[in-house]
């Protein structure tokens, strides 16, 4: 048996650790006034039953699986029903509710774990000879319907885990660039980096279980983007296994040879081949990194200090900043007792809010990060302390950034404790041009409510910007609403109409959670029916068999009938200027997807081994209190009509760009702004690291990783 750990079958994170709102007094408040759930009340939901879990028989005959196992070893080659589980869907809101119903149409017929790069070319030789299909599994985070099998496949699927390959290979100092195996995840590799001095500067929320291949394959974004870029910044060369050979890039800073081959790679989903290593950009762990926050007087002004700050010579590692809504429910997912929370809850904040002619309904909380030297970071803050005071912000130190940090990969835990509940908790995430941004907010906030009123049911959403760009930003939605009887049909009412109100107000389907099947509807809309089309023939002519994670990105007419992304689609409300020539497939008949029947109590959801000592939490109560005033009307307040077809009062001209804009490679600014950092790169030779022994991978130890060694 295989040692490589993996999630909870049934949901995110390790076994043993949960969300608990008990130590969160604001947040049971914010729950019931905004899903009307009183979670005090409401019935629980346990962890489903394995037993009860029902799998078709593997399609992996006993002399296909000794194949396999003639390449890796009997032990890292799997038909069991747990391992086939595991390596059916990723961790998105649709796979999560379908797992706990026992709703699992095609499992992975065969998990086979390989060590080598050698070990995957045989296996993808023998696969494609058989005609299986291939699906790459990296940390199975994914929440765009990336990894499952189309459940009409009638052919072997295999998963080819890559959680073997978890080295760091070689690091480049004198470049700054480290090779990487694919199947690391984000504490492996920061932990031999950190050994090392350096750190990759990727940290997405999913980073204690996600891997360097799926961000690859998804081209994911971490919280400090701003100044580390996206993946698809970081990733300057890789490899690719392919039937009968490698696609090689090497590690080139820019090149001028024709379409990008290495940019075709990033966002394949599995559909080109396999990343089996990377080379990406590594930076030496910074001397000084604090996270400050601040508070604006409303989203709008917030957006447009975070405009300026992104075209300023600032450039600071983190740029957020949260609309009323989201601030209220930070504020209520708080359990410190100290610092701003405690401030916002009692009378001295509030009076100067008010004095200063602020309503608590619309104030947006705010971090942004600084790291460098100290010097550096200091003039980072100073230069952002004036932008900041222009647009009437606030600071209010470093407690908040503190607090933030601590509980940035604990939040993810929040959707299991949900549906244990009966709701849902969901996010989806958009870029569009600053120019667009505030439109782009209130449309999508709009159309959420409409779809809340369509269901018949309270929902709340919330939004925060993050990864700022110099043209533009992220905007990153969260959502939620208690289900009916099918928790999907209700879902897909509600997510359908947060990706068309995206594509309607001039964002994209997805900023850095992929396309998968969840997006693919969409797609056409994003990039055009030609756009399309020359996707289609990169992989009809790269996969002329569809092997490769088929369906993933563009949807296989005839084979995607009733997986997600095809229903989602049918469930929003066609446009007249967007029809849609993907064609979505037939919604598949509702089935009954309510949470499944609660197991004894005994069994429910693990109880968390409580991460850090609990602390009194009653003023963050008073806080989440004393926000909600007024705010029923708040959600259709912010539901403004024609607000999304309004061009942005947040928008400067375009033409007032400063020439200091932010250079493409986003560090230039900072390095201009600041004296040599003593933690810049050392003049030494290129040296090879001696490759460490690789990490067993295990969930536990993934979760318990230190992420910012600087701190
Ligand atoms: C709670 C939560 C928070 C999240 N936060 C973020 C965030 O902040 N930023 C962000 O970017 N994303 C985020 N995500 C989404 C997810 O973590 C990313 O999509 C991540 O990049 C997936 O990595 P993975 O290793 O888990 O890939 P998987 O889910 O295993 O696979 C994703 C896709 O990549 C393919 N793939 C995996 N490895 C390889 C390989 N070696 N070669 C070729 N193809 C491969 C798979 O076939 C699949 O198509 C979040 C998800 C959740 C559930």
């Amino acid at each position: 048996m295989t040692d490589v750990k993996h999630m909870k079958w049934w949901g995110w994170g390790v076994e043993g650790v949960a969300f608990e709102h008990e130590d969160k007094p604001g947040f049971a408040p914010f729950i019931l006034e905004n899903l009307a759930l009183d979670l005090h009340t409401a019935t629980k939901v346990g962890m489903p039953d394995f037993d009860g879990v029902t799998v078709a028989k593997s399609l992996a005959t006993p002399a296909f699986t000794k194949s396999l196992s003639d390449i890796v070893g009997v032990s890292n080659v799997s038909t069991d029903k747990m391992e086939r589980v595991v390596h059916a869907y990723g961790k998105s809101l649709r796979d999560l509710v379908r797992i706990r119903a026992n709703q699992i149409e095609r499992t992975p017929d065969v998990v086979v774990y390989p060590e080598t790069e050698s070990e995957i070319q045989q296996i993808v030789d023998i696969a494609v000879a058989a005609n299986a299909v291939i699906i790459p599994f990296g940390g199975g985070s994914n929440i765009g319907g990336s990894l499952e099998p189309l459940r009409t496949e009638k052919r072997i699927v295999i998963s080819l885990d890559m959680g073997r390959m978890n080295r760091v290979l070689e690091i480049d100092s004198d470049a700054g660039l480290a090779r990487i195996q694919a199947g690391a995840l984000g504490p492996d590799l920061e932990e031999q980096l950190a050994g090392k001095g350096w750190t990759i500067g990727h940290f997405p929320d999913s980073f204690t279980h996600s891997t360097l291949g799926g961000w690859i394959a998804t081209r994911s974004s971490g919280m400090q983007s701003d100044k580390y870029g996206d993946i698809a910044d970081i990733t300057r060369g890789l490899r690719l296994v392919r039937p009968g050979g490698t696609v090689v890039i090497r590690p080139i800073p820019s090149a001028s040879n024709g379409p990008s081959v290495r940019e075709m790679i990033l966002g394949s989903e599995g559909r080109l081949g396999i990343v089996t290593e990377a080379w990406v950009q590594v930076h030496r762990v910074p001397a000084k990194r604090d996270v400050y926050a601040y508070f604006f007087p409303n989203f709008e002004t917030g957006l447009r200090a975070m405009q300026e700050i992104a075209e300023s010579d600032a450039a600071p590692s983190i740029t957020r900043v949260s609309d009323n809504m989201e601030t209220r429910f930070s504020l209520a997912t708080s359990k410190e007792s100290h610092g701003v929370t405690k401030f916002v809850s009692g009378t001295v904040l509030p009076a100067i809010f008010r004095s200063k002619g602020w309503n608590l309904d619309d104030i947006c909380l705010s971090f942004i990060g600084y790291e460098g030297s100290e010097r550096h970071a200091k003039l980072q803050k100073k230069l952002v302390d004036r932008i900041v005071k222009k647009y009437n912000g606030m600071g209010v130190g470093t407690g908040p950034g503190i607090l933030y940090d601590q509980k940035k990969f604990d939040t993810p835990y929040i959707r299991d404790f949900l549906l244990d509940r009966g709701a849902a908790g969901d996010v989806s995430e958009s870029a569009a041009p600053w120019s667009k941004l505030l439109g782009l907010h209130d449309g999508v906030v709009k159309a959420a409510h409409e779809a809340f009123d369509k269901i018949g049911r309270k929902g709340v959403i919330i939004s925060h910007l993050s990864h700022s760009y110099h043209s533009g930003a992220c905007l990153y939605f969260t959502f939620g609403f208690v289900f009916g009887k099918d928790a999907l049909h209700d879902y897909d009412i509600v997510k359908s109409a947060i990706q068309q109100a995206f594509i309607d107000n001039g964002g994209s389907i997805s900023h850095h959670h992929g396309v998968g099947l969840e997006h693919a509807p969409w797609l056409e809309d994003d990039i055009s029916a030609t756009g399309v089309s020359v996707l289609q023939g990169l992989f009809d002519s790269a996969d002329p068999k569809g092997n490769f994670n088929p369906g993933k990105v563009i949807a296989v007419p005839g084979l995607d009938q009733g997986n997600s992304g095809s229903a989602l689609k049918a469930a929003a409300a066609p446009k007249a200027t967007a029809v849609p020539k993907v064609t979505a497939a037939p919604a598949p008949k509702a089935t009954a997807t309510a949470a499944p029947a609660p197991k004894a109590t005994a069994t429910a959801a693990p109880k968390a081994t409580p991460r850090r000592p609990a602390a009194k939490t009653a003023a963050a109560g008073q806080v989440a209190k004393a926000a909600t005033t007024n705010s029923a009307a708040k959600p259709n307040s912010a539901a403004k009509p024609s607000a999304a077809v309004k061009p942005s009062a947040a928008v400067k001209p375009s033409a007032a760009k400063p020439a200091t804009a932010k250079p493409a490679g986003k560090t230039a600014a900072a390095a201009t702004a600041a004296p040599a950092s003593p933690a810049s790169k050392p003049a030494a030779a290129k040296t090879a690291a001696t490759p460490t022994a690789a990490p067993k991978r295990t969930a536990g130890s993934a979760a318990k990783t230190k992420v910012n060694a600087a701190k």
